[in-house]
């Protein structure tokens, strides 16, 4: 017997059929003799309906009440689950994310949790029933109902899974898994059986839409296993986890890309100390959000910075740049909305040298021009013209031999073989 949590996405749960599918996926679970948590997002587009009205009602409507409109779209969908199981002749009782105790600090709109009670959980578990929790939304110490971030069902569902020491974490989705590359960009793209933690916190947060990153980042400081998996097939799909050596490492775990950034440049910054720290002081407490940044070799005292954004955050960081421009005495400052960033992951790049070469060569030889390029220690991320971003993935997935039955990297020779 295990104790399971699974995790219902918007689109299995957007009608009253999927959601009598999910109805019995849970059940069987349970006749199966497990335990089982079900965490379940809005109904289909309901969250992004909610947004729309809201803008309707006021362009900036103040974030509390946002997160209390918002979260209406997940007790809709706890209800409704909980009536389908009962309708398969189980019991399963619904929670808000209040009623279990997730309590986070007062960030609304993107709230962190601060703890997982819990408790009336694991007394309906104790009593037979399944347990369903509404995902996305949490409340402050003080009673305030907050909402953890588009997407944050899934660290809802993580951190219940902490909170009662589940044995795994079934994130259920419209794909069946983690791949090589988007699918729909690559269509020989390969889905990967076990990756890292590591691993897929850099693809996520370069891109790869399949996981939300906060919860892959709550899974590794609590030691979550996270099955990522289709909600509409029985196939297994991708296990993120604690790196284990005697696994069989890829150098290149996959390629992942972006086109949500738009790229600030500030001309002309005074080359002084503080000069940075002016502009990305002003960034933060404008709340952008800032990505890689690049700063240009000065030249007659002056240099330019650059950086990546959101989009979404576009309108608040033009207004941040007026502020800084005027504060520093910088020349002007521009925006550039057709950029994309393509990422090269893969844990093996430790100790592997030459997979940048190989990278900038790939993209070269497809005729890709880079415009700013950051690492981190398993990852390479090249900005290039939005246009090409497709085109990019591709050269890049081909070069590193990431399709079915290819082999990795041939052509890198590992470090330390004494060849
Ligand atoms: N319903 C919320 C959203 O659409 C949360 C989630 O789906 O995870 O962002
Ligand atoms: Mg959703």
């Amino acid at each position: 017997m295990a104790v399971i949590v699974q995790k219902y996405g918007g689109t299995s749960v957007g009608s009253p059929e999927r959601m009598r599918a999910v109805a019995e996926r849970i059940v069987a679970a349970k006749e199966a003799g497990h335990k089982v948590i079900a965490v379940v997002s809005a109904m289909g587009d309901v969250t992004d309906d909610l947004v729309r009205l809201a803008a309707q009602i006021n362009p900036e409507p103040p974030e509390r009440e946002l997160d209390m409109l918002l979260a209406t779209g997940e007790q809709v969908s706890i209800a409704l689950l909980a009536m389908a199981i009962h309708s398969l002749g189980h019991e399963a009782i619904s929670f808000t994310g209040p009623q279990v105790g997730i309590v986070t600090d007062h960030g609304h709109t993107k709230a962190k949790i601060l703890e997982v009670r819990a408790d009336r959980v694991r007394d309906a578990l104790a009593e037979g029933r399944v347990a369903i929790v509404a995902g996305f939304q949490g409340v402050t110490a003080d009673g305030s109902i907050t909402t953890l971030g588009r997407g944050g069902s899934d660290t809802t569902a993580v951190a219940v899974a902490a909170g009662i020491d589940a044995d795994v974490c079934e994130i259920y989705t419209d794909v069946d898994g983690v791949y090589t590359a988007d699918p729909r960009v690559v269509p020989d793209a390969r889905k990967i059986g076990v990756i890292s933690y590591e691993e897929m916190l850099e693809l996520a947060a370069s891109g790869a839409g399949v996981l939300n990153l906060r919860s892959v980042e709550f899974a590794r400081n609590h030691g979550v296993v996270i099955h990522c998996r289709s909600s509409f097939t029985g196939a297994p799909g991708t296990i993120v986890e604690e790196a284990d050596n005697s696994m069989e490492q890829a150098i290149i775990s996959g390629v992942a890309h972006d086109t949500s950034e738009a790229k600030v440049t500030i001309r002309d910054v005074p080359d002084r100390p503080g000069a940075a720290a002016t502009v990305f002081t002003t960034m933060a407490e404008a709340n952008v959000n800032v990505d890689m940044i690049i700063q240009n070799v000065s030249e007659a005292g002056a240099t330019d910075i650059s950086f990546t954004t959101p989009k979404a955050d576009l309108v608040r960081a033009r207004r941040a740049a007026d502020a800084v421009v005027a504060e520093l005495g910088a020349r002007e400052w521009q925006v550039d909305e057709s950029i994309a960033k393509v990422s090269l992951v893969g844990a093996g790049m430790k100790t592997h040298p030459g997979v940048a070469a190989q990278m900038f060569r790939a993209l070269s030889d497809a005729g890709v021009n880079i415009d700013l390029i950051s690492t981190s220690t398993i990852r390479i991320t090249c900005v290039v013209e939005a246009r090409q971003v497709e085109a990019a993935v591709r050269a890049l997935h081909h070069s590193f031999g990431l399709a079915e039955g290819d082999v990795s990297v041939e052509s890198v020779p590992a470090c330390g073989k004494g060849e």
